[in-house]
C-alpha cells in the first residue's frame, strides 16, 4: 500500500496534535486532525489539512487511519533480555529478580551471549516501530569490560535503523570504590554513554550522589537513575537526587526511572519532593508493565492491591517531563514484553489513566523521551522532518488501543520496512544449561 520509493501523498490520515509540529488544521476533541502528508526523498515534504479537492488522483487515501511518529523507548535492559527460559524468577519478587539476573550474568554473559540477545531485542523493537532506544548495561565488574564493547559494535550495526544509547547500571554502593567508579565514568564517557546508578537508602547516599554528580560534571555526561523501585515509604532517593542536582549546580539532563514509593507517601512529603524535582528539571520515566509485575507481589496467597506506578499526572501538571518505557523483556524482572511501545502505550493508558481526556499523553512514548535523550527531529511529525512513522488500522484511540495492531505499517525514510519479528527458537541454543 505504501510505495517503496519516490514521492507520494498519503491523504486523509489522522495525526495527533501532541505529536505534530507546525500544522494549521482543526483538531477534534480527541486531539486528531485529518491531514494530507506529502512524502519526497525520505522526508515529509508537506503536511496540510485534508482537502479532497486538491488531492492528486494518485494520492493514497488512508480513510482516517492514525499515523504516529516512530516510538522512542528511553528505558530498557537489552543486555538482560530473553534469559527467562534459562533463568526464571522463582517467586516474581524484586529480590528474586535481582538474585536470578545477577547469577545469570556471572555465569553466562559472554560477549557472544549478550550480542545475540541484544540483536534479537533490537529486531523486535525495530519491527514494532521504535526508532531510538536507551538501554541500561549491567556494569558490575567484570561485566563492564564485556558489555560496553558489545554495545558500541551494536550501535554501529544498527545506525540508521535504531539510534542506540546506553547508561551504566550498578548499585549506588559500587560508587564507594572511588578509583573503580572513576574508571567506569571514563569508560562511559569514551563510549558517549550516560552515567547511571541504582539508588538505595544507604546511610552515605548523599555523599555517594555527590561523587556521581562530580563524575558526570567532569566528563560532561547526562545522568540516568533507577530510584525507589519499592513500596517502602522510607525510600526517598528521588528527592535526594533532586537535592543533589540543585546543590551541585548540574545542568545536564537527568532521567529518573520507577519512583514507585512516591505514590505511597503522605501528601506533604510528596509535595516537597515534586517541588524539588520540578526545580531541578528532572525527567521521570514510569515502567508500568514491569512495575505492575514486581510491585506488591505477594507470596502468601493474597492479591496485589496497588498498581506500582509513580505519580505521573501530578508531575506533568507541574511541568515535569514524563515518559513511559518498556524496561525489561522476558527476564527475571519481567516475564513478558517484546519492546513494543504500542503495548507500553496501551498498558500505560489502562494502568496510569492516560485518557478522558487523552490530552498530550501520547508525547510520553515519543516526543518527551526524544527530548530527554537529546534527539532532534525525533518523536514528532513535521514538514521538513524525516518520514519515519507508523500507519495503524485504528481511526480513534479506542480502536488503536484495543487491538495489538500486529499488521501496522512501519515507514522509515518514506519506505515501508519489512516487519519481521525474530523467532524465539533462534535463542534456544543459548538457553541450554
Ligand atoms: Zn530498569
Amino acid at each position: 500500500m505504501i510505495p517503496t520509493s519516490g514521492s507520494y501523498r498519503l491523504a486523509n490520515v489522522r495525526l495527533h496534535r501532541s505529536l505534530t509540529l507546525g500544522l494549521a488544521a482543526a483538531f477534534d476533541p480527541d486531539g486528531f486532525a485529518l491531514v494530507d502528508i506529502t512524502i519526497a526523498n525520505g522526508k515529509i515534504a508537506d503536511l496540510a489539512a485534508h482537502d479532497r479537492a486538491v488531492a492528486p488522483a494518485d494520492a493514497i487515501d488512508l480513510s482516517g487511519r492514525i499515523v504516529l511518529p516512530c516510538f522512542v523507548d528511553c528505558h530498557t535492559h537489552i543486555d538482560k533480555g530473553h534469559i527467562w527460559p534459562r533463568k526464571p524468577n522463582p517467586d516474581g519478587t524484586f529480590m528474586g529478580a535481582l538474585n536470578a539476573a545477577g547469577a545469570d550474568r556471572a555465569a553466562r554473559w559472554s560477549a557472544e551471549d549478550v550480542a545475540r540477545r541484544m540483536d534479537f531485542s533490537l529486531r523486535s523493537a525495530y519491527a514494532h516501530g521504535t526508532k531510538a532506544l536507551r538501554t541500561h548495561l549491567d556494569s558490575v565488574p567484570p561485566q563492564e569490560e564485556i558489555s560496553w564493547p558489545v554495545f558500541e559494535t551494536m550501535r554501529e550495526t544498527w545506525r540508521g535503523r535504531i539510534d542506540l544509547q546506553a547508561a551504566c547500571l550498578l548499585g549506588i554502593e559500587g560508587v564507594r570504590d572511588k578509583v573503580w567508579f572513576e574508571r567506569l565514568a571514563k569508560r562511559v564517557a569514551a563510549a558517549k554513554g550516560v552515567l547511571g546508578v541504582v539508588t538505595y537508602m544507604v546511610p552515605d547516599l548523599e555523599e555517594l550522589l555527590d561523587r556521581v554528580f562530580a563524575q558526570a560534571i567532569k566528563h560532561g555526561l547526562d545522568l540516568d537513575f533507577h530510584a525507589d523501585e519499592t513500596e517502602d515509604i522510607a525510600a526517598i532517593s528521588l528527592k535526594k537526587i533532586a537535592e543533589a542536582s540543585l546543590w551541585n549546580g548540574f545542568d545536564g539532563n537527568i532521567l529518573v526511572g520507577h519512583c514507585c514509593s512516591l505514590s505511597r507517601q503522605p501528601d506533604l512529603e510528596v509535595l516537597d519532593t515534586l517541588d524539588k524535582v520540578a526545580k531541578a528539571g528532572l525527567a521521570v520515566v514510569s515502567l508500568p508493565m514491569c512495575n505492575l509485575y514486581l510491585q506488591d507481589r505477594r507470596n502468601d496467597g493474597t492479591t496485589p492491591r496497588w498498581r506500582g506506578v509513580t505519580l505521573l499526572h501530578e508531575m506533568k501538571a507541574r511541568g515535569i517531563k514524563v515518559a513511559v518505557a518498556s524496561d525489561n523483556t522476558r527476564d527475571p524482572f519481567y516475564a513478558y514484553g517484546d519492546l513494543d511501545m504500542l503495548e507500553v502505550h496501551r498498558m500505560a493508558t489502562r494502568i496510569l489513566h492516560f485518557d478522558h481526556p487523552v490530552g498530550d499523553w501520547p508525547r510520553a512514548v515519543a516526543a518527551t523521551p526524544a527530548e530527554v535523550m537529546r534527539l532532534e527531529g525525533v518523536g514528532t511529525l513535521a514538514a521538513g522532518g524525516s518520514a519515519d512513522f507508523i500507519v495503524f488500522k485504528g481511526r480513534s484511540w479506542t480502536e488503536l488501543l484495543s487491538r495489538p495492531e500486529s499488521n501496522r505499517i512501519v515507514v522509515r525514510e518514506g519506505m515501508a520496512i519489512e516487519r519481521k519479528l525474530p523467532d524465539y527458537a533462534e535463542l534456544d541454543e543459548l538457553m541450554v544449561e
